[in-house]
């Protein structure tokens, strides 16, 4: 059941005094649950929790918190029905997609009890004592990943459940041994609800200490504002708009204590078609671009947003046959009112910027909240003189870059903002003709793709999603896979510390078996 309050630790608490409601996109209606903001008092209040349960939190064993975890993912799944329902009627996606993220959330929480399970992910790294070395003896150090304090998520708009309450960052950050306090996303508060009551029964069930996890409802920024300079706040993750995360980002480096924060932003993904793939497959290309670019109303991170081709008739005839294709495709309904008509807006900027051309846009009546979907093209000199041409448009939107030759295409990917995606679709051995250009690409972006669209990100420890700022502020770290645990841990070693106070990772019988380096090599041996 909803209730509208917020979660402080354990405890559902609605002492605040501003009050929202949810709405439904394909219904154009409010709907029916009112929600309390969480107030100055509350906001402390979870923060101190936080603060005390990371004293006993992060000395848990990765059984305990794998176990705690895995009774999450069961518990959001036990939620049935009425996740699915709730979670279409914040956000107008279809009931398909909403199962689908649940399965992808569910799944990224039991890779992570896995990660936890096996335990090597510490990097236990032991250089054992050389007590009689000239001139200066050598002392024992011993060295592993640990917890950084309470973390708090901010989740996106475009995914209520696998980039927010139990998304990957909440996931990562508790499988690292930090509490988490959620900044529930205002658009889909109920759906944050649900899945927050999951975690809480969890943690009960589980005997993870009261204040393990908390979610704060809010309309606007200030609950954020007010979480990001808490003192006691170690680090924040968040995924949404560059605008907001920069915002997030300032903030924090402006505490007296600076603290990190991991924000995985907006991208326009640029895709290079290579002459010779142009010229072999402009229908296919055509198809499946018009489905990449359309896909979930264009409400992806990974969107592409700017294609780009050297000129020639093979381009002309992918614009036209891209323009054909994607006004078949029925619009799609946006998130929210206020998302549609930032996008309509947007469009509508980047349309009216001098030198650009609507190749397409989807003309026919449309239902409201749906997005008409649009192709523009432009010169190659025109985007790189406007530097406003190369922001996100949020939606089912993208530029087609019509460059005069491989060293103006060079020079556009040489100039673009870090992106989380890169693609080159090629033929045969054509891309060793471009190797500057990928090189180009590569310095630019977190993932490169070779024949195939950005949309669709695969959750494995191998993917990488976050890329030069303003993709990510941290291009070092990932935000999916279970290798973003490593955002929410720090380095800490102990020197000559008696084994039986070390922390069984580091222990000499290394009980856990997990893999460690010992003097220089890699083995799960004991010493
Ligand atoms: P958003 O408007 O930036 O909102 C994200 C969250 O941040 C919301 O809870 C919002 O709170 C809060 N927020 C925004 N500005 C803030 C500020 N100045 N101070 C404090 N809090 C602030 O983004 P969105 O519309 O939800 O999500 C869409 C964007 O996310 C797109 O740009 C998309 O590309 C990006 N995205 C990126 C990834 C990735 O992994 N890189 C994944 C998914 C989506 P309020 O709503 O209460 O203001």
């Amino acid at each position: 059941m909803i209730t509208g309050k917020n979660y402080i630790g354990n405890r559902l608490s609605g002492n605040g005094t501003k009050t929202y409601k949810t709405f439904n996109p394909s219904l154009h209606i409010e709907n029916e649950n009112e929600f309390i903001e969480a107030s100055t008092e509350e906001i402390n209040e979870a923060v101190f929790l936080a603060s005390d349960a990371y004293i006993g939190y992060n000395q848990k064993s990765g059984k305990e918190k794998a176990a705690f975890l895995t009774a999450i993912a069961d518990g959001i799944l036990a939620l049935g029905d009425i996740l699915i329902q709730t979670y279409c009627s914040e956000s107008g996606l279809p009931e398909g997609r909403a199962k689908g993220e649940r399965g992808r959330t569910i799944g990224q929480l039991k890779a992570f009890a896995a990660l936890l399970e096996e335990g090597s992910w510490v990097d236990a790294t032991i250089d054992t004592a050389i007590p009689d070395r000239a001139p200066a003896p050598k002392p024992d150090l011993r060295k592993m990943s640990v917890p950084l304090g309470p973390v708090v998520v901010f989740g996106a708009s475009n995914f209520p459940l696998a980039f927010s309450t139990a998304g990957g960052d909440t996931a990562a950050a508790l499988a690292a041994g930090c509490p988490v306090i959620v900044k529930s996303h205002p658009m889909h508060a109920g759906t944050g609800e649900l899945v927050a009551s999951a975690i809480i029964k969890a943690a009960e069930a589980t005997e993870m200490p009261n204040g393990v996890f908390s979610n704060l409802n809010s309309s606007g920024i200030e609950v954020g504002v007010q979480l990001v300079k808490h003192p006691q706040v170690k680090a924040v993750g968040f995924t949404g708009s560059i605008r907001g995360g920069r915002a997030l980002f300032d903030l924090a480096a402006q505490r007296d204590e600076p603290i990190p924060v991991f924000a995985e932003m907006g991208s326009i993904n640029p895709v290079i078609i290579l002459p010779e793939a142009l010229e072999n497959r402009n229908f296919e290309l055509a198809q499946t671009y018009a489905g990449s670019i359309t896909v979930g109303s264009g409400q992806f991170c990974t969107n592409p947003g700017l294609l780009l081709g050297i000129k020639s008739a093979a381009l002309s005839s992918f614009v036209t046959l891209l323009s054909e294709e994607i006004v078949k495709i029925e619009p799609s309904c946006m998130l929210h009112p206020n998302i549609i008509e930032a996008y309509e807006k947007n469009k509508q900027t980047a349309i009216n910027q001098p030198g650009l051309v609507v190749a397409a846009e989807y003309g026919a009546e449309v239902s409201v909240n749906h997005a008409r979907q649009a192709v523009v093209t432009v010169e190659g000199k025109t985007f790189l003189e406007n530097t406003k041409l190369h922001h996100e448009v949020f939606g089912p939107f993208s530029m087609i870059v019509q460059c005069e030759n491989a060293a103006q295409l060079q020079e556009i990917i040489t100039n673009l903002e870090g992106q989380l995606t890169g693609t080159i679709i090629s033929d045969n051995n054509e891309i060793a003709k471009y190797l500057n250009v990928i090189a180009a690409l590569q310095n630019r972006v977190g993932r490169i793709i070779f024949n195939g669209v950005p949309t669709g990100v695969e959750v494995c420890p191998s993917m990488q999603h976050g890329g030069p700022y303003p993709a990510s502020t941290d291009s070092r770290f990932t935000a999916v896979g279970v290798q973003s645990i490593k955002r929410w841990v720090r380095p800490f070693s102990f020197q000559d510390w008696p084994d039986q106070l070390l922390p069984n990772e580091l222990k000499n019988a290394n009980p856990l078996r997990i893999l460690r380096f010992v003097n220089g090599n890699q083995n799960s041996d004991s010493i």
